[in-house]
């Protein structure tokens, strides 16, 4: 990943056969994945210039948590990154946003992890005019948490995702993205951050992003990369990752 360039994350969730994609990995030089109980696997045999990350983690460092994931774990398997407030840990998990953005705020303050936080509305929420106010709900917990310390900041990426485009093969039109992505750019980090902050946040698209799709929503200025489900258990992934060339 380029210092400040775009950014492809590939989320393989909870998908046991990519125990097999893993095997075959060096040879797909273009990954750059997340995957969950395989990590060190993946870790071991990836290129240098993919990192890992985890799908999700806890907001303690060890204790007695049966089942979770601290990020001082995800660190000692080298993983970079960790995803946190996916929309399927909000809804099947009930996360709320107030957990989700404690967790940031742990894995900021107690590790070198950099965290991919993802936000986005359902469809109701939608059609209901109120994606900008979701959006803004959700970032202003984080804020509440961690305040505006450019620190943090420059370890966040922020991943708008739908929640009704998510794994339904309906995806946002890039004008669509791109609104919701200006809004978050200057409604959200430029006022309640800085001008900096605004200038230098990625914020990553993701919602049935396919090879495709992917140039056109790449197209759009607000647009500094994906987080890819589906997509990216596919040969298709090697065009999503091509999609600013
Ligand atoms: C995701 O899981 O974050 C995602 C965007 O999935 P998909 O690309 O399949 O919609």
């Amino acid at each position: 990943i380029p210092p400040l360039g775009q950014i492809i994350a590939g989320d393989w969730k909870s998908y046991q056969y990519l125990i097999e994609s893993i095997r075959q990995f060096p040879s797909q030089e273009e990954f750059s994945s997340v995957i969950p109980v395989w990590l060190s696997e993946f870790i071991k045999s990836k290129p240098n210039h993919v990192q890992a990350a985890g799908q999700n983690c806890y907001k303690k460092e060890n204790g007695a948590f049966t089942g979770e994931t601290s990020p001082q774990m995800l660190e000692d398997l080298k993983c970079q990154w960790v995803i946190l407030g996916h929309s399927e840990r909000r809804t099947i998990f009930k996360e709320t946003d107030d957990e989700i953005a404690e967790k940031a705020k742990f894995v900021l303050e107690h590790t070198k992890l950099s965290v991919i936080f993802c936000i986005g509305e359902t469809l109701e929420e939608r059609e209901q005019n109120k994606t900008n106010d979701i959006v803004t709900r959700q970032l202003n917990a984080l804020k509440q948490k961690i305040g505006d310390s450019k620190d943090y900041y420059d370890r966040i990426v922020v991943a708008y995702e739908p929640v009704w485009a998510i794994g339904t093969g309906k995806t946002a039109t890039p004008e669509q993205a791109q609104e919701v992505h200006k809004f978050i750019r200057d409604h959200f980090l430029k006022t309640e951050i800085s001008e900096k902050c605004a200038n230098v946040t990625r914020i990553i698209y993701g919602g049935s992003v396919t090879g495709k799709n992917c140039a056109d929503l790449a197209k759009k200025p607000d647009i500094d990369g994906f987080l890819v489900g589906g997509a990216s258990l596919k040969q298709e992934f090697t065009e999503i990752c091509n999609s600013w060339q």
